[in-house]
């Protein structure tokens, strides 16, 4: 795809909706649940009744304060609600309750991998709000719908939404932030973000900037991308606008200020509204929530109770001597690093242990929709065939069958090795007897390999193993070869 040209610079700013997960819903007392019978989870509140009162749901703001502090952000200790005035159908009170000018944490940052670029892209602000609810247009889309079915189950569903600094300068940047903002997310647990089911959604504000252009970034024509719904749409949504910047630049026309939305299928942008004709949305504090107001000793509890968070077990496993590509597939999933940990309570090899890990255990996983948490060769059993290998019983190749086979029935790795006669044979005396039978059988192979073609004795060790079944040492085998045809 043809990109910006040398004479603009991409600039893009992120804008990520978070649905916390909590029992209950933001200022009500309803199921904060997906997928129940439509309007079952509503309540006069977030139905919009009139004289019905919000109530801040304590373990909303506990959920969004440890995701900020997850991010560095600074916590404001006094912050406010604000009510967002707008009409759309999915929105009974005909406001939003959200966070306007004192939203409870800003200034954050995110430390992003791109190929060889590494970057932060600054955190401007996170703010609270509840979501709405859900239009169910019939029919194909909106336009040929013969009627919109409402569903206010997500009405007041606490969000965060996580405003980023215009820090990112292409698609991939804006993927590579997006994706280590899931990662923290997962490891302090607040959201399902899932983006298919709408728990985590994405706009992104994308605009070209002119070389030795030294003005206000604000001041560039933006164009905001509304929901996209994945996170591969999001590059793609960036990729596309792009090129559709560059060539109105390249044509002489300017590029319009205003809001589009993504089409999947197509993948373009499409208008949806100007700027101009934008909401004013009359932002008033609300009067019917006090000030929230956090104390110091609080928010420092909530802080004592994140967990260890991405770039510091970056940071560990590098010391511990796991390789760079490894740390980064470890730390994309929790799961894997409690597995990982466990093990190494029983192996000392953190290598073979990750490397076991990510190549056999992860493909019998992934082959069983399984994950590390759900596995059935627990990090115990992983580290008991492990030493097996090291200490010379089993040979990488049957540790590898071992494998397969103590993930399909459960059983223990040493009643398997018994019960299947695995262990690897060692045996000098054995084995002695196994390589002078296959010198006798290949009087041929044996010549070549003593006239210097060195690759026959591949084949000779090979002979045993098959007599063997696979069992014998490979070690063993060829140093036996070796002393018996080398003089
Ligand atoms: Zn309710």
């Amino acid at each position: 795809m043809e990109m910006a040209g040398p004479s603009y610079e991409v600039v893009v700013g992120l804008e990520v909706h978070v649905e916390l997960k909590t029992h209950s819903k933001m200022f009500c007392g309803c199921a904060n649940s997906f997928g129940a019978e439509p309007n079952t989870n509503t309540c006069p509140v977030c139905l919009g009744m009139p004289g019905s009162l919000p109530v801040l749901n304590q373990e909303a703001v506990r959920l969004a304060v440890s995701a900020a502090l997850a991010f560095n952000c600074t916590i404001r200790q006094r912050s406010r609600f604000d009510r967002k005035q707008y009409f759309y159908p999915d929105l009974p009170k005909a406001y939003q309750i959200s966070q306007y000018d004192a939203p409870f944490a800003e200034w954050g940052s995110v430390a992003i991998r791109s190929g060889a670029t590494r970057r932060t892209v600054r955190i401007r602000r996170i703010h609270m709000e509840e979501d709405a609810g859900k239009l169910n247009h019939l029919g194909q889309n909106l336009q040929s719908s013969a009627g919109s079915l409402v569903d206010l189950n997500r009405a007041g569903v606490p969000l965060i939404e996580i405003v980023s600094e215009p820090d990112m300068s292409s698609a991939d940047e804006a993927r590579a932030y997006l994706n280590e903002l899931r990662t923290v997310l997962s490891y302090v647990g607040v959201s399902d973000l899932r983006m298919e089911e709408g728990s985590m959604r994405c706009d992104a504000n994308v605009s070209l900037k002119p070389a030795g252009f030294t003005g206000s970034l604000e001041d560039l024509p933006r164009v905001e991308i509304k929901n996209v719904n994945s996170l591969r749409n999001v590059g793609r949504a960036i990729e596309y606008e792009v090129e559709r910047q560059s060539r109105r630049l390249a044509a002489g026309e300017a590029i319009l200020k205003e809001t589009r939305g993504f089409n999947d299928a197509s993948g373009r942008t499409y208008s949806q509204r100007s700027k101009e004709e934008a909401n004013d949305y009359r932002y008033f504090p609300e009067p019917d929530l006090p000030p929230l107001v956090l104390s110091e000793e609080w928010i420092a509890d909530v802080r004592a109770g994140l967990p260890t968070l991405p770039d510091a077990w970056r940071t560990r496993l590098g010391a511990m001597g796991v390789a760079d590509q490894d740390i980064e597939t470890l730390v994309r999933e929790p799961s894997q690093l409690a597995f990982l940990t466990r093990c190494l309570d029983y192996a000392d090899d953190v290598r073979l242990v990750t490397t076991w890990m990510l190549s056999d255990m992860l493909r019998l996983l992934n082959a069983a929709g399984l994950t590390f948490a759900e596995s059935p060769v627990g990090p115990e059993r992983l580290a008991e065939l492990l030493h097996l290998i090291e200490d010379g019983t089993l040979s990488g190749r049957m540790g590898k069958e071992l494998l397969e086979k103590m993930f399909a029935s459960g059983e223990s790795t040493k009643t398997l090795v018994d019960k299947l006669g695995m262990a690897q044979i060692t045996d000098d005396r054995v084995l002695s007897e196994k390589v002078a039978a296959v010198i006798a059988d290949h009087a041929k192979v044996v010549e070549d390999y003593r006239s210097g073609k060195v690759k026959a004795l591949g084949f000779l060790v090979g002979q045993v193993m098959k007599r063997t079944r696979g069992q014998a040492s490979p070690e063993v085998v060829n140093r036996l070869f070796r002393e018996m045809l080398d003089e």
